[in-house]
């Protein structure tokens, strides 16, 4: 084992805080501050500060398991176990095409794996099927983001802007919860005069500490930014020149926001008129403001033009492309950024291009040094690639996801895993989708192995191994090489497939050079060098894809800030979305009165696959609850604590009412980090986005009843 200090990045959330690794004697890991890690400067939150227990956890797998005649899961040999994953996913290739072999990939795996696993899909089985959780994260904003301004990247400028603008309009995001580490360049922003405004249908810890909350009824906050760009234009507050010199599209745009006037708009979301005009003064006044948005606006079946309407709010004053000012999104997952933009989301190849787009495939299949007419074209979304599990798509792969728990409609989506030929999955604990699989395989974790990560400012970060891994474990990368082995071994396969993480991102480097997400300039001595570059960052013009760090970094120094001399669009300038209010897709009825919507909380992580994992962890966030409001307590009977049930067309979840004047008391909140009968995902409505195909996860109909006490 080393016993240095190593400064790597915690495993889980966006922003990728800083921490220094030490291994202990007795084993154990410690973590310690790295101060000089800009984004967080040494805070972490109590996920980060526990993450080594997973590493040691007596729960964790360190032996591959196959399921046995009798149906129990075994512990087998990594020979045994490789052979047999390429038994099924060939057997089922053989019988029922490449397209009835899916892969499911996850945007916390590094961006070298999101790079292999996006390869191994379409070289190795040569299947469309792949897609990966972060379609469920952020998909809405990448979407909304390409169409207004060309390119998507979360944030499009460092978060250390933040604290520098003169307003902030947060919409449905919670930092306070999310990711505590940022809360302080919120806090930083009012010591310097700014103003905060939140808005979520919730008062939440970031909400308490905001100028103004606004609290729009789950599902309405693109009613809310149209409304707010009524008076924006009413007011006299559009930035005209702006709008002429780097905009297309403005007449229709406020056409549509002229129809939608404050008092109908008040309506719709039960904000107030005075509580609007208030936002729009304070947004409107300073120099410079900010939008970000994150699940709130994003996770509805009207995503994309939800966020699409806020970033209209953005042009009309003039603020995206501009200094300290412009529309972002925080990102949620790890490599949430980074798992997005390297092939392993159903529409893309690496480099973030287009897989319809010729001249991308073109490119790409040279790298892979395949014919470009034998990729195959895009999948299946997320969860409709879920949702064919079972008959269209026989077999599945799944590498760093949890969909039992994490995927809308879950008891169906459960229902469809239970229903494959085969499911072969990697993860470090028996997760409750691994938990279904015929063969599970044990692999490495964050600080036990090497890779790059993207966090939500588009930063390159290299996670460096702290520690030897435990025996018996392997790395994803090492999985994909074994089965590359043995699914294309007579075509050499298996030597695309590098076990090296430096050498599999020299690969991506290649793969992504010229392309919108250009990771081409930078090399892992780089991220060593100058802890992290933003991309894009492409190497230099001759293609000197070899040439020495010195040079290479004097070429680029990669791009902090987007969008400041132009859009990424094909004349630079951003396009306005039309858009109009539209109902949620399950409005509350008779039946179902109440909304419900789904979130998080601080002590918990995603699926919670590894936090519930964790004692100290356990022991603040013990057990899913329903957060429910006095007034429909009193309705119900309920008082603190008792169990009640949420009903939604797709199922029930039981969990203790926790009662709170924080939230409207037309709704109700469960968080989803659980398994079990307190599963919140098994209520949530798959109605997906037209666009960006992410599932409506934060409003659906419910109802919400007593539960005697057994
Ligand atoms: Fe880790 Fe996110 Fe917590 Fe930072 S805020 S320590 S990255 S979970």
């Amino acid at each position: 084992m080393q016993n240095t200090v190593t400064p790597t990045h915690c495993p889980y959330c966006a922003l990728q805080c800083g921490m220094n690794l030490t291994p202990a004697p007795d084993g154990a890991v410690e973590v310690g501050e790295r101060a000089d890690f800009p984004v967080n400067r040494g805070a972490l939150c109590g996920k980060g500060r526990t993450a080594p227990a997973v590493l040691s956890s007596r729960v964790r797998l360190t032996s591959p398991l196959v399921r046995s005649a009798d149906g129990a899961l075994a512990p087998a040999s990594w020979e045994e176990a490789l052979d047999r994953i390429a038994e099924g996913l060939r057997g089922t290739r053989a019988a029922h095409g490449a397209d009835a072999v899916g892969v499911f990939g996850g945007g916390g795996l590094t961006n070298e794996k999101a790079y292999a696993l996006g390869k191994f899909a379409r070289v190795v089985l040569g299947t469309s099927q792949i897609d990966y959780n972060g379609r469920f994260c952020m998909s809405s904003a990448a979407a909304a983001g390409t169409r207004a301004f060309g390119l998507d990247r979360g944030l499009p400028f460092p978060l250390e802007d933040v604290p520098r603008t003169g307003c902030v309009i947060l919409v449905g995001s919670n930092p306070a919860e999310t990711m505590p580490p940022s809360l302080r360049y919120f806090t930083e922003l009012r010591e310097n005069g700014g103003t905060l405004i939140v808005v979520d249908p919730r008062r939440t810890k970031t909400a308490e500490q905001a100028d103004l909350h606004l609290a729009p009824r789950p599902g309405t906050d693109l009613a809310l930014a149209l409304g707010l760009l009524h008076l924006v234009v009413a007011e006299g507050r559009t930035d005209e020149a702006y709008i002429q010199e780097r905009t297309v599209g403005w007449e229709e745009t406020r056409a549509a926001a002229m129809a939608h006037w404050p008092e109908y708009v008040e309506r719709i979301t039960g904000v107030s008129v005075p509580l609007l005009r208030e936002a729009v003064r304070l947004f409107c006044e300073p120099e410079a403001a900010m939008v970000l948005t994150a699940r709130g606006p994003e996770q509805q079946s009207k995503g994309t033009d939800t966020v699409g309407a806020w970033i209209n709010l953005c042009l009309a004053t003039g603020r995206a492309g501009r200094p300290l000012s412009g529309y972002g999104c925080l990102t949620g997952q790890g490599n949430g950024q980074g798992g997005r933009e390297h092939g392993q989301k159903a529409d893309q190849l690496p480099g973030y291009r287009k897989l319809t787009d010729p001249a991308a495939r073109a490119h790409v299949a040279g790298v892979w040094g395949v014919d470009p007419d034998a990729l195959p074209g895009p999948g299946r979304s997320a969860y409709e690639l879920l949702d064919a599990l079972g008959t269209d798509v026989r077999a599945l792969l799944l590498m760093g996801s949890n969909p039992v728990v994490s995927a809308p409609r879950a008891a169906h989506v459960e229902e469809r895993i239970r229903a494959l030929d085969f499911l072969a999955v990697c993860d470090v604990v028996l997760s409750e989708t691994a938990a279904l699989a015929d063969v599970v395989l044990p692999v490495t974790q964050w600080a036990e192995e090497t890779g790059t990560t993207t966090n939500l400012e588009g930063r390159v970060l290299l996670r460096r191994r702290a520690i030897t891994p435990p025996e018996g474990v392997r790395s994803d990368l090492e999985v994909l090489h074994g089965l590359a082995a043995r699914l294309g071994g007579e075509r050499g396969l298996e030597k695309g497939f590098p076990t090296d993480p430096e050498e599999v991102f020299e690969e991506l480097r290649r793969a992504s050079a010229g392309g919108p997400a250009d990771y081409s300039g930078i090399t892992y001595r780089r991220l060593v060098e100058e802890d992290g570059v933003f991309w894009p960052c492409p190497a230099p013009a001759d293609g000197r894809l070899g040439a020495a760090d010195a040079a290479v970094r004097a070429v680029h120094p990669g791009t902090p800030r987007l969008f400041l001399d132009r859009f990424a669009t094909g004349d630079g300038r951003a396009r306005f979305a039309p858009v109009s209010h539209r109902a949620i897709a399950e409005e509350p009825d008779d039946e179902y009165p109440v909304l419900l919507t789904t979130g998080r909380v601080v002590a918990q992580y995603q699926s919670g696959a590894q936090t519930r994992r964790v004692d100290e962890l356990n022991a603040a966030a013990p057990g899913p609850f329903v957060e429910l409001h006095p007034r429909l307590a009193e309705r119900l009977g309920a008082a603190e604590g008792d169990p009640v049930a949420v009903v939604s067309r797709r199922g029930r979840a039981v969990a203790p009412a926790r009662i709170t004047t924080a939230i409207r008391d037309d709704t109700v909140f469960m968080p989803f980090h659980w398994a079990g009968e307190g599963r919140a995902n098994t209520l949530t409505n798959p109605a997906l986005d037209p666009t960006s195909r992410m599932p409506e996860f934060k409003a659906c109909a419910v109802r919400v009843e007593p539960v005697e006490p057994v």
